[in-house]
């Protein structure tokens, strides 16, 4: 089911329960029902579902609700919208300072067009921009990350000669932090499952990165900010996904890409709930200036329609 298809599902649903003179026992149990349907329709877990299903029944009380309440808004405020709302900040770069972000994320999810999409944002917006590329793995990161930084003029660094993303790393970011760079983007290797030396690859880019940006804050243990990039259309993989980036790097914050498909966004929803960082903005397109920030009623008015 497209989302469309399901945003008016569940809005008719929805709808049927507003027009009903009373919300009893048994109506609340069909809009449950109807929503359980959506949101794994939308590429929801289950395990999340059953969650929501569990939080729904036990916030939205029949006996508390005013006649002719708008269930649909109570149920958007009450759960979905409350997920998104991640507990932890955004990091937000600072002006002046050395601001490093390294994303991670599977080959393929967009990542290194999302890096650049970052860097971007940032340069047409007065911040000194620059690239790092630690991909050694997939032939043709290089030159797609030079191609992409230099149509958006913006600096960047890599090695086509290296083999150590880690060394490509250390080398480039000192470069830019010797050269007051503000935001330092590093683009690590992507694999195509969650395998075990990818994970180790990005835990010593990222430990090497800190040791080099904070030499004397040996409390410190990671990049400024870890951005975790999804692919909307991996759907319910992403659970597992996010939790395995999860357990071995600090995820701060999450990119979701492709939403300008025909993609079910639900799968993010369980992408937040694993790492509980905040969605920053969304991939609508291959363009360079195709990112959007994150806005979480738009999101839930996608899901639920
Ligand atoms: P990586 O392997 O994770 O670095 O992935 P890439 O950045 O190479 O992206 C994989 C493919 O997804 C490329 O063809 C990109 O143009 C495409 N892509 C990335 N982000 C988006 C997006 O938001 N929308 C669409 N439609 N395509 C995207």
């Amino acid at each position: 089911m497209v989302l469309a298809e399901l945003g008016s599902s569940l809005a008719n649903a929805l709808t049927k329960i507003n027009r009903a003179s009373k919300i009893d026992e048994k109506t609340l149990q069909i809009l449950i029902s109807d929503i359980e349907q959506a949101l794994l329709s939308a590429d929801v877990s289950t395990k999340l579902v059953e969650r929501l299903k569990a939080n729904i029944r036990e916030k939205l009380r029949l006996s508390e609700l005013p006649a002719g309440v708008d269930v649909k808004r109570v149920i958007e405020k009450v759960e979905i919208t409350n997920l998104l709302d991640s507990k932890r900040k955004a990091y937000i770069p600072k002006r002046g300072k050395t601001n490093v972000i390294m994303f991670v994320g599977l080959q393929g999810s967009g990542k290194t067009t999302t890096c650049t999409k970052l860097g971007y944002y940032y340069r047409v917006r007065g911040w000194k921009v620059g690239l790092v590329c630690c991909d050694t793995f997939r032939a043709g990161a290089f030159d797609q990350l030079e191609q992409n930084a230099t149509k958006a003029r913006i600096n960047f660094y890599g090695d086509r000669n290296e083999v150590d993303p880690v060394k490509i790393a250390l080398e480039g970011v000192k470069r830019f932090k010797e050269k007051k760079f503000e935001i330092i983007i590093v683009d690590t290797s992507g694999r195509h499952k969650q395998e075990e030396s990818l994970f180790e690859e990005m835990e010593m880019i990222s430990h090497a990165v800190v040791c080099l940006v904070y030499p004397l804050h040996q409390k410190k243990k990671k990049p400024n900010d870890t951005i975790l990039v999804v692919d909307s259309t991996n759907g319910q993989q992403l659970e597992a996904q996010a939790e395995a980036f999860r357990k071995r790097v600090d995820v701060a914050s999450v990119i979701i890409t492709k939403l300008d498909g025909h993609a079910k966004g639900g799968g993010a929803l369980s992408a937040v709930a694993v790492t509980q960082a905040p969605i920053i903005f969304i991939g609508v397109g291959e363009h360079i200036n195709e990112l959007q920030k994150f806005d979480t009623q738009r999101f839930v008015n996608r899901i639920l329609g």
